[in-house]
């Protein structure tokens, strides 16, 4: 059954200056440049009926471009064992307001209703026993990143295939922001 989910894609000079992020951190399996995306929705495994439906839906969601800046870092979970670091997002309306039509649209077309909290972010590294130490460190030398700003034409639904190195992300079909 295809894994799906819904995410904006990042420019090509926005996920360079997120290269600059991927180092420093023993432990860290950084999350290659082609990967790297915003969801905004995560859906799941579903049949190949529902995905269909999912497809077509989402052509239905209405919007327009918008702006959005990635700034600062963290990681998850905040206390205990850091798992991910990750990139933050300039507080966004429009984003929100995205989020919500397409969460509309995609209940309406048979899913169940996402229950938690949307908080969007971009994943740059999973860890495994990095030492708090060098997390302190990295934090110090990146914690205040954020990129210019730049703007959201489209959104995408991806299909994610995982395997033991790491899930591949594939769009399936791309949206755009424009009416
Ligand atoms: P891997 O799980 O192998 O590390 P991945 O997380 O990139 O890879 P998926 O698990 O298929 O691949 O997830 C696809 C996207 O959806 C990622 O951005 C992930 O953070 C997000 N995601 C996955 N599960 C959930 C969930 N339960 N709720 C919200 N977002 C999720
Ligand atoms: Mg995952």
């Amino acid at each position: 059954m295809p894994r799906l989910f819904v995410a904006i894609d990042l420019p090509a000079r926005i996920k360079e200056q997120l290269s600059a992020l991927s180092c420093g951190l023993p432990g860290a399996r950084w999350i290659a440049p082609e990967q790297r995306h915003l969801t905004v929705r995560f859906i799941g495994e579903v049949d190949s009926r529902i995905f269909q439906r999912v497809r077509e839906a989402l052509t239905e969601v209405r919007g327009e471009p918008f702006p959005l800046r990635l700034e600062g870092i963290g990681f998850f979970p905040p206390r205990g064992h850091p798992r991910v670091v990750w990139v933050g997002i300039r507080r966004s309306d429009e984003l929100v307001r995205l989020r919500k039509r397409i969460e509309s649209i995609l209940v309406r077309s048979g899913l169940e209703p996402e229950g938690r909290k949307y908080s969007p972010h971009i994943t740059l590294a999973r860890l495994n026993n990095t030492p708090g130490s060098r997390i302190g460190a990295y934090l110090a030398h990146n914690g205040l990143f954020r990129t210019e700003e730049f703007t959201v034409r489209e959104f995408n639904l991806y299909s994610s295939v995982l395997n033991n190195r790491g899930a591949r992300h594939y769009i399936e079909q791309e949206y755009p922001l424009d009416q």
